[in-house]
């Protein structure tokens, strides 16, 4: 036999016994959206990778390290998305979604970077992204803040801590920048080599680093908060208004940037204790310049992307049911005729009972085999059809995980009644 094929590092398959919670996360946050007046677009796992580097910036993880890129047979140059901010509005410019309107906007899906694989950190990653267009308040951005807090609460997820900080407008962040070139120029020597390089590119970034002997330089950095202008800090205590007001409890953390390049005025972060390094969950902020920046006219934007996987191991950790999703009933067919005469019982069940989960036994086997089927299925209730039932026209109904009564046999009738008050269904 030949070696068999493995999956891709840090890309993995979501077994059947997992995709439940997925379903679950993603009904939640859909029903959360929809009551807010946001609507699902979806966009190419695949785009221009010029795309990418004009939104999210050249000079930036994502962009220098992470992106699977590749030349098509075309000879052009394509990337798996490693983020949907830039196919998004790339769609909008694309079909008018953005001038002269609002929009309210949420897409998911997988995404793509090329990372070290660890938990809470893959390769192929899913997040689900809300942007919204023509907005230019802060109000926009507390709506964003509140329906993500309403949906952490409705996961039954453990508080997050809301970080929150102002880039400023692009004037602010050009004076702050160069006092912030001008202090690392100073602590030249205690750089690590990825800052050394950025601080002609993009210093900014310096920030936002995750090396260890960057933090405490960090910490003596000038900080942006005293160079924003007076309109930045007005939108920005707006919005700290807001929050009050919406009882949302936050810090304002003045070295919080973003590791992409589009942010400007709030940017913001829910992170949880509970994942190690991998402990946020949710980022986003305004970025009024991309659609610009990606050649359209100036339309205010603002949005966030959650991390699917964290929420997930999260909520296992929280509650380890989630999702889960078990067959009311078992069909148990004993003999030649059940088994001709199961499909259509099955059939008619399903039609009758609309809301029933109903698994029926294929393939033979002996009663006590099928049984141990039914009770692996995590079934609440066997029925069974054998040659008694048959002969007498009934259907045998056997609880799995009670001890409600033992076993009793119904006119098929008398069946769906019980069934319905059993679990509920009409
Ligand atoms: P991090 O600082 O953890 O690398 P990021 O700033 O690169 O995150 P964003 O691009 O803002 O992350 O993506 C939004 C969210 O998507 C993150 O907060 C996180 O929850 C999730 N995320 C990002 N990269 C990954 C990944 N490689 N694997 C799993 N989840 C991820
Ligand atoms: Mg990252």
């Amino acid at each position: 036999m030949s070696k068999l094929i493995q999956s891709i590092r840090g890309m993995h398959d979501i077994l059947p016994q997992d995709s439940g919670a997925w379903h679950w996360l993603e009904t939640v946050a859909r029903n959360i959206l929809e009551r807010y007046g946001y609507q699902e677009i979806r966009m190419p796992l695949v785009e221009k990778t010029e795309l990418f580097k004009r939104s999210i910036g050249e000079v930036t993880d994502i962009v220098e390290k992470e992106m699977y890129s590749f030349q098509d047979r075309n000879g052009e140059s394509l990337s798996l998305r490693p983020e949907g901010t830039a196919g998004c509005v790339r769609a909008g410019l694309q079909h008018g979604l953005l001038y002269g309107q609002q929009q309210r906007l949420w897409y998911q899906g997988p995404m793509f970077r090329h990372e070290r694989p660890q938990k809470g950190r893959y390769r192929q990653f899913h997040q689900i992204g809300v942007e919204t267009f023509g907005f230019a308040g802060p109000q926009i951005e507390a709506e964003l803040i509140a329906l993500s807090a309403r949906l952490w609460h409705a996961l039954g997820l453990p508080e997050f801590r809301l970080e929150i900080n102002s880039l400023g407008s692009p004037e602010a962040r050009r004076v702050y920048r160069e006092q912030l070139v001008n202090f690392y120029r100073g602590h030249f020597d205690e750089l690590d080599a990825d800052s050394q390089r950025r601080l002609e590119s993009n210093p900014l970034r310096i920030l936002d680093s995750k090396h260890p002997q960057m933090q405490a330089l960090n910490a003596q950095a000038p900080s942006l908060q005293a160079y924003l202008d007076d309109a930045s800090q007005a939108h920005f205590e707006q919005l700290q208004q807001s929050l009050d007001a919406l009882q949302i409890a936050y810090t304002v953390n003045p070295r919080l940037v973003r590791g992409l390049d589009y942010y400007s005025h709030t940017v913001f972060e829910w992170i949880t204790d509970e994942l190690g390094a991998q402990g946020t969950v949710c980022a986003g902020g305004r970025y009024d310049g991309l659609v610009t920046q990606l050649g359209g006219k100036p339309v205010p934007a603002a949005g966030f992307a959650l991390g699917v996987e964290r929420l997930l191991e999260l909520a296992r950790a929280h509650n380890t049911e989630v999702g889960r999703l078990s067959p009311h009933a078992y069909l148990i067919l004993a003999g030649r005729d059940a088994e001709r005469e199961g499909a259509v019982l099955a059939e008619q069940l399903r039609s009758d009972l609309p809301g029933l989960r109903l698994v029926m036994n294929a393939s033979g086997g002996s009663f006590k085999a099928q049984m141990k089927r039914a009770d692996k299925s995590g079934a609440a209730y066997a029925l069974i059809l054998g040659d008694n039932e048959i002969e007498q026209q009934t259907i045998s109904l056997k609880p799995l995980r009670t001890e409600q009564f033992v076993q009793q046999a119904y006119a098929y009738a008398a069946l769906c009644d019980k069934l319905s008050e059993l679990i509920g269904v009409e």
